[in-house]
């Protein structure tokens, strides 16, 4: 499978290589592309390389604009609580935005309300302390995440 933007053969050190066109024509234009960031195009079609539907973002912006769970308004950022499915200010979050390799955000799922609540459930229900029980979730998610990776292969 290909991907789903158009492309352009460069010559590089006499050999040929293919770069996304959209990079190309925004750095054409004069503008900069921070190291790590990806061109994102505004309105979601991927071949609309016009000038006013590209813009530069950060890995963490760019996977915040393209998951259903992240909503932006009036300039500040919402999260879809995995439990309640309210909005929540992305500050109104336990866990805060930890980025993987890549700089996509990882292990934000619940809203402060709902934390608070799995995690007395758990204190009571396995007696244990809280130290204990943030450690045990740390290493879940580690496992979690490792059999992740294999998947993928
Ligand atoms: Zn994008
Ligand atoms: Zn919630």
């Amino acid at each position: 499978m290909g991907p789903n933007y158009k492309r352009i053969a460069i010559r590089v050190k006499g050999k040929k290589k293919l770069v996304p066109l959209h990079r190309v024509l925004y750095l054409s234009w004069g503008f900069t592309i921070p190291k790590g960031w990806v061109v994102h195009h505004k309105d979601g079609n991927r071949f609309n390389n016009s000038r006013n539907n590209l813009i530069a973002v950060s890995p963490m912006e760019h996977a915040r604009i393209h998951s259903k769970s992240f909503r932006k308004v009036d300039g500040e950022w919402f999260k879809r609580c995995a439990s309640c499915r309210k909005w929540v200010p992305i500050t109104g979050y336990r866990f805060t935005p930890r980025k993987d390799r890549k700089g996509v955000l990882r292990n934000i799922s619940k809203c402060r309300i709902c934390y608070r609540k799995y995690i007395r459930r758990y204190m009571t229900t396995y007696r244990l302390t809280h130290r204990a029980l943030v450690n045990a979730i740390a290493l879940k998610s580690y496992y979690k995440n490792r059999a992740r990776r294999r998947n993928a292969g």
